[in-house]
């Protein structure tokens, strides 16, 4: 097994592989399961050539990873940015894998990306590469295969979209090849909020096992976009006071706490800029945010926020990841030395794709639950998740990351092994 530390703290394949290592070690994977779980199962380029408003014709790169898909199809959202690299998707595509065996949910892991900047693109332009994207994996996706959902850069729309060209080249209507859709095309109730509810559950659990409460926790949110802000409003919904917010342009902490549903008002309704909302606070970078005090920190935004360089500046009792991979490898160090208690990402965002779940088995079923149905099965979900990954921990003496981990690359090595190897 390769050793640490790291080539490039930023590379987020390498804190990946870094990570799924200490954890394979502790739970004495063999080598040749180590082997077949480290990298990822399959993966793809595709150049789609796309011709732009203004008549000019532009290739866009995209890829397609699939971690594994030994315990269910693959499964993972689609990330539109214009630094998106292969090694970003292969890193996501194998936390997709982790997530869902940490949820116990019957799916792989799989991860997508296009190299593109969607605040630059005209509705139209974002059209023809989403469904030349999806014409070029036709083969790859399938509700049985692989089945995307929105990230970064993509919505509801784009799943839409989705859908309707892999319908269209299978000659039928198959809602169930994409999550995260407009509910009239098969979505699921409680799917938009979904990440930012599993995000709230587990904040729930984790005052439950200090006995805090709700309206003494202050909680800092770096991000506004659909985990963010979905967060944000649940949060603040159930009585926690939410003293620091954030977007990509700017942060803004106030001891007081921010009235939610008048921000996201700002923001959402009049299109406003976060950190020039009236009733404002003190006004910072997006990072620096992360470092003043609070109970609860949640990066809810990218990867690589908190790091080897910054990570003794946290203030807070309670780290949870609403981003995929905000804490660098090297910063699990520090971040533990310092006894604050981790939500990792691979649970503490898994609400998302577990109504990616709900919604999948609601469209091959044709028959869709009401949205309290739908929460009521994540909080089962998340709390369930919670606690084994919890209970993990203290039986095996290691932080909740490295728990989180060896649950789940316990469970891949399981069904592999049940499968066999086919050769
Ligand atoms: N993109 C989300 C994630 O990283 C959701 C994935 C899904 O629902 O498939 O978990």
């Amino acid at each position: 097994m390769a050793t640490l530390p790291l080539q490039d703290e930023f590379n987020v394949y390498e804190s990946a592989a870094a990570r799924f290592e200490a954890a394979a070690r502790k739970l004495g994977l063999e080598e040749g399961l180590y082997r077949f779980l480290k990298y990822p199962a399959k993966e793809i380029t595709v150049y789609i050539p796309v011709m732009l408003d203004s008549g000019h014709l532009e290739v866009f790169i995209g890829y397609r990873v699939h971690h594994s898909i030994v315990r269910g199809p693959g499964k993972g959202g689609i990330r539109f940015a214009p630094n998106v690299t292969l090694d970003e998707v292969r890193a996501l595509a194998s936390w997709m894998t982790w997530k869902c065996a940490v949820a116990n949910i019957p799916f792989g892991g799989a991860k997508g990306g296009v190299i593109c900047d969607p605040t630059k693109l005209s509705r139209g332009e974002l059209e023809r590469i989403t469904r030349r994207y999806t014409a070029e994996l036709i083969e790859w996706f399938g509700p049985e295969r692989d089945v995307p959902a929105p990230d970064l850069g993509t919505n509801e729309q784009t799943m839409a979209w989705i859908m309707d060209t892999y319908s269209m080249h299978v000659r039928h209507t198959t809602t169930a090849v994409v999550t995260g859709k407009p509910i009239d095309l098969g979505g699921s109730q409680g799917r938009q909020e979904a990440t930012g509810r599993g995000v709230m559950i587990s904040c729930d659990r984790a005052l439950a096992r200090f006995r805090m409460q709700r309206l003494s926790t202050r909680v800092i949110i770096q991000g506004f976009g659909n985990v963010g802000s979905m967060a944000a409003k649940l949060l603040h919904h159930a009585g926690y006071k939410i003293v620091g917010v954030a977007d990509i342009h700017g942060a803004l902490y106030n001891e007081n706490g921010f009235d939610v549903p008048e921000l996201i008002d700002w923001v959402y309704g009049q299109h406003k800029v976060l950190s020039e909302f009236p009733a404002g606070g003190a006004k910072m970078t997006a990072n620096e945010i992360l470092f003043q005090p609070a109970e609860i920190v949640i990066p809810a935004a990218v990867e690589n926020q908190i790091t080897s360089e910054n990570a003794h500046r946290l203030q807070t009792r309670i780290l949870c990841e609403g981003a995929n991979g905000p804490c660098t490898a090297m910063a699990d160090e520090i971040v533990d030395r310092k006894g604050i208690f981790v939500i990792p990402d691979i649970l503490a965002n898994a609400g998302g794709v577990t109504v990616s779940y709900f919604e999948w088995v609601q469209d091959r079923q044709g028959f869709f639950w009401s949205e309290k149905e739908v929460n009521e099965r994540l909080k089962d979900v998340i709390e369930h998740s919670f606690e084994e990954v919890v209970r993990y921990s203290e039986t095996h003496g290691v932080n909740n990351r490295v728990a989180a981990y060896m649950l789940a690359i316990d469970r891949v090595a399981f069904a592999l092994k049940e499968r066999g190897i086919y050769a």
